[in-house]
């Protein structure tokens, strides 16, 4: 049974009344945003209430699992990530040109909230992944971008920021996982990482993780970190998938809370001496980029943190899954119909 009913009309008054959203949608490429705004926030909404909050007591009580550097998600989750990924949800907000629906942040940050309301566990997945994607859009090469991004947008993959090691939490300074050098600019990247959201599951056939390492020379400090690209699967230049990596899931933990969401350990490098990594940016820099993944996390996780007093507000009757999804029909003029332009649940 659903419990979850977004706030939508919470939502259209933040949006409409307190943030300056006419000023926005003068943004180049935000036109179109306000005749959609509400389409969208409605099918998130049913998304929310139909697909991940059913989910929820499942992922509570069956948690992730693990077993033989593999981990295997709550029944369902694969199926509803699925249905995420392919209704568009992952890109909302990120560029077109990389398959995304290029709405604004605002909005995407309200269908968040919906879906930390509804499924936190579920929803630290995507959560790590926009980092990633921000992440390699600022400071990757054009090659890195053309190769990763389109794959994490479409949901086809996941992207994960593995920073912490077990003696390096709070603390970046301390970080240990050496990356040396190779004669074809790739780097062999050894460590532990922990902690890591997301850093293995059954959801998708690739995991793209940016890494932070630091190299041979590099000086002592959060002044000789840099931060890498190390995909569970290298990638060929075609974009098809090469060989496995040398980054294994070595556990998860058990934790209050939050049973569905895997948090791994991941080991680099134990079984060929360097999982295969690509430099992001310049070496040393890293902690700066680290950033932008760090930033990305900390805004969402403020909205979790929102989504307490928001949660069981009234109970419905159970409803099939449904196929809702932000590509919402943008007619020149008119406000959008979603029931008419895309397939919804029975409640659109
Ligand atoms: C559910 C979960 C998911 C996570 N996901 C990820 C992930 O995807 N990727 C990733 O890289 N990491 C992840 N982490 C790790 C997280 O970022 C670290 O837990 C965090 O950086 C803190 O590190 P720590 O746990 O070692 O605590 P510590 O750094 O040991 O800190 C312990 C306490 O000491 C305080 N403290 C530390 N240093 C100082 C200081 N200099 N002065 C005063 N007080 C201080 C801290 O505020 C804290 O209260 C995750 C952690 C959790 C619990």
């Amino acid at each position: 049974m659903s419990a979850y009913k977004a706030p939508l009309r919470d939502f259209q008054f933040l949006i409409n009344e307190l943030v300056d959203f006419e000023a926005i949608a003068k943004l180049p490429g935000y036109e179109e945003a306000p005749d959609v705004a509400d389409a969208v926030l409605e099918e998130a909404g049913n998304f929310a209430s139909n697909v991940l909050d059913p989910l929820n007591v499942v992922g509570d009580r069956e948690g992730a699992k693990y077993a033989n550097e593999a981990v295997t998600t709550p029944k369902g989750f694969k199926d509803a990530y699925h249905q995420f990924a392919g209704a568009g949800w992952v890109g909302l907000p990120m560029p077109v040109e990389y398959g995304g629906q290029g709405l604004p942040w605002i909005i995407s940050t309200a269908t968040l909230e919906m879906w930390n309301a509804s499924n936190l566990g579920f929803s630290l997945g995507p959560l790590l992944n926009q980092g990633a994607i921000e992440a390699i859009l600022l400071c990757g090469t054009d090659e890195q971008k053309a190769l990763y991004v389109p794959n994490l947008v479409s949901g086809q993959w996941t992207g994960t920021m593995d920073l912490t090691e077990p003696q390096a939490g709070s603390d970046l300074a301390q970080v240990r996982t050496k990356a040396v050098p190779q004669d074809d600019g790739t780097y062999k990247l050894s460590g532990q990482k922990i902690y890591i959201t997301y850093g293995e599951h059954d959801y998708t056939e690739n995991i793209i993780h940016l890494t932070l390492g630091r190299t041979p020379t590099a000086p002592e400090g959060v002044k000789g970190i840099s931060l890498f690209i190390t995909p569970k699967y290298l990638v060929n230049a075609d974009g098809s998938l090469g060989e496995r990596n040398d980054i294994y899931c070595a556990g998860i933990e058990h934790k209050l809370g939050i049973h569905a969401s895997p948090t791994t350990t991941m080991n680099y490098g134990e079984k060929t001496g360097g999982a295969t990594a690509y430099l992001v940016g310049k070496e040393n820099e890293g902690l700066k980029y680290m950033f932008i993944m760090m930033n990305a996390a900390r805004f969402s996780v403020g909205g979790k943190v929102m989504r307490s007093p928001i949660v069981p507000i009234k109970r419905r009757s159970p409803t099939r899954a449904s196929a809702c999804s932000p590509r919402i029909s943008r007619p020149k003029s008119g406000r959008p119909c979603a029931s008419s332009s895309i397939p919804t649940c029975g409640a659109c």
